[in-house]
């Protein structure tokens, strides 16, 4: 397309909400448009970029037996109350009343819909296995839009849902998509890693998240070089410290006066942290909303509690949890802020991890104001209501696997992949019948990728000081001609030449035909990051031309003839990923 007719309109300045690397250049490019915190349009360029993505990614359901459809984005809140997500899912779920006052949601993702579909048109294991996908707008309303397309409150997201009549069938459909989703990926050009990820209380090798290496992504990932284990840290397995020997001494009570932290009761008592228990405690809310019980979960003092595996260990969901107000938690369980133990608590639930009931005489709170106890022992001394797991695996320490010390690294969750099971089947009666006319519930995984995410995590991979450097496969238009001197007939007269000829050969070409000077053409061609970029200038008389990739910073003379072959070879070479 020629320039002088596109619209895209480009920004020298960095937009002021922007921080991250993929925001600014997307919005600078002219990509994306913000309408409201967390909601963003696509302009031409952008839209052509995500249509690409959204390509790939249909092309490689398609390729591994996947249907498209496409469901609306409105669902009845029947639906959800159905598997019990209307009152679990919190406050990200979009609610909205119609007229008449019924309740709808507009969908963060798309679970209940195809159960219900399935439930409906499935009645045979003939019908099985299945797979349905969709790409589609997701609405969530996050506590925190950040970062553009990473994180906003409406999105795209292709979302999959697979159908079996039993694990075995789901577990090669989670191989087939998982084998898909490194292919999509692999062809968006981003560096990635699969890593196991939190799966809920079902717990299991139940789930991987697809990151994309990045220093600004939100996840985190521990993952090990000496074996293959990857994990985000919500889901990492902890090794627990080894247990101590020695005699249980008895408790003896100690005046610890302001020393309400780790750090200051270790120091007053001349303890290592590691000597030491904290208590985290935590108030329960029940699906109306009203407060439902205590919690005090206990890790060693130098030590991290990992949240998402507090919340698995009781089964409830991550929004029916806050921390407590000590002072009216006090008042029902006897803990004192700062000076909780599990010692003297009552009524509530205790959790204590893993490792604590092997370590030997502990300092802990003495739940008395400026009181600590010496020498508290799991057993003797106190109990768990539930003993399991709840700590941070920290960088450097022993791999779960094989022991060697772990390496932490940050990146982008650009997909997911996860084994339901029979969760949503079960709940919402999606049976099939097998050879004998015995009813099952239908075994069900689900897939998502955020495409626009996806969008931004290209960039954030793909960049310079200059602008987005878009790897062939996802950019907007392959080829950019730079022509200095519109006015000129010479030089036009090449320029539009090499557009017929690369327009003939399939080639996405612009044409960048305005009316401005060459300094700004070429500062737009690289903020815009379009990856190969032919310059016509002064030698168009000698039929001459300059050819440049984006990603490289030399620049050749060649003829008109042999950039247009050098440009259709290029492009042909690398436009599918
Ligand atoms: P996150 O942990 O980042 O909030 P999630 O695990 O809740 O994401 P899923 O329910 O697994 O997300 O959704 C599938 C995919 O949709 C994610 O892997 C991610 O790429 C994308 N996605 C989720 N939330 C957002 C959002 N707010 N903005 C853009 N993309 C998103
Ligand atoms: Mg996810």
């Amino acid at each position: 397309m020629k320039c002088s007719t596109m619209h895209f309109k480009t920004l020298r300045e960095v937009p002021a909400e922007a921080e991250i690397p993929s925001h600014i250049l997307l919005l600078r490019a002219g990509m994306i448009r913000k309408l409201v915190s967390g909601v963003y349009g696509f302009m031409p360029l952008g839209w052509r970029s995500i249509r690409k993505i959204e390509e790939i990614v249909r092309q490689e359901m398609d390729a591994s037996g996947a249907q498209e459809i496409h469901m609306s984005a409105i669902q009845p809140a029947e639906l959800w109350q159905e598997s019990g997500r209307w009152s679990a899912y919190g406050p990200e779920l979009w609610r909205l009343r119609d007229r008449n006052d019924r309740e709808f949601c507009l969908g963060p993702t798309h679970e209940e819909i195809f159960t219900d579909i399935v439930r409906h048109d499935i009645s045979s294991y003939r019908q099985l296995p299945m797979n349905l996908y969709q790409i589609q707008t997701k609405y969530r309303d996050e506590a925190r839009p950040r970062f553009g397309l990473m994180r906003s409150r409406e999105f795209i997201m292709k979302d999959a849902y697979s159908f079996d009549r039993d694990e075995a069938g789901l577990d090669e459909s989670y191989r087939i998509m998982y084998e898909a989703y490194e292919r999509i990926f692999t062809r968006c050009g981003l560096i990635f890693r699969p890593v196991e990820a939190d799966s809920g209380a079902i717990g299991g090798s139940n789930s991987h998240e697809f990151t994309a290496l990045s220093e600004v992504g939100e996840s985190e990932i521990a993952y090990c070089e000496k074996c293959s284990m990857a994990a985000t840290i919500e889901r990492a397995e902890c090794v627990n410290a080894k247990a101590t020997d020695g005699p249980e001494l008895p408790m003896e009570e100690v005046y610890t006066p302001g020393s309400s932290t780790i750090e200051a009761v270790a120091d007053d008592l001349g303890l290592d942290k590691s000597q030491t228990m904290k208590a985290l405690l935590f108030v329960k809310y029940n699906e109306e909303g009203q407060e439902d019980g205590y919690v005090a979960a206990f890790v060693r003092g130098d030590r991290e509690l990992n949240m998402t595996k507090l919340v698995n260990a009781l089964d409830i969901s991550e929004h029916a949890i806050a921390f407590a107000d000590e002072e009216a938690m006090g008042a029902a369980t006897g803990c004192v802020g700062g000076f909780t133990g599990p010692v003297g608590l009552h009524d509530c639930t205790i959790v204590v991890d893993s490792e604590l009931p092997g370590q030997k005489n502990l300092c802990a709170g003495a739940c008395k104001a400026d009181h600590h106890i010496k020498n508290v022992n799991y057993g003797r001394d106190y109990r768990g209501d539930i003993v399991t797991d709840i700590k941070v695996l920290g960088e450097g320490e022993p791999c779960p696997v094989c022991g060697a010390p772990v390496k932490y690294a940050r990146g982008i969750e650009v997909g997911q992949v996860f084994k339901l099971g029979a969760k949503y089947s079960e709940s919402m009666g999606a049976c099939y019948k097998d050879e004998k006319m015995e009813s099952y519930p239908i075994v069900m995984g689900c897939y998502g990728i955020g495409v626009s995410r996806t969008l931004a995590a290209v960039v954030e991979q793909h960049h310079d000081d200059n602008g987005i450097i878009w790897p062939m496969s996802v950019a907007p238009y392959h080829v950019i001609i730079t022509l200095m001197k519109p006015d000129d007939e010479i030089q036009s007269g090449v320029a539009e030449r090499i557009y017929q000829a690369l327009r003939e050969a399939g080639v996405e070409v612009m044409l960048d035909d305005r009316k401005e000077r060459p300094g700004v053409k070429f500062k737009d061609a690289d903020l815009l990051g379009i990856p190969l970029r032919i310059t016509v200038g002064r030698g168009a008389a000698e039929g001459m031309v300059e050819y440049k990739l984006r990603r490289d910073a030399e620049r050749t003379d060649m003829t008109a003839e042999e950039a247009i072959a050098e440009a259709v070879r290029v492009v042909n070479e690398e436009r599918h990923g």
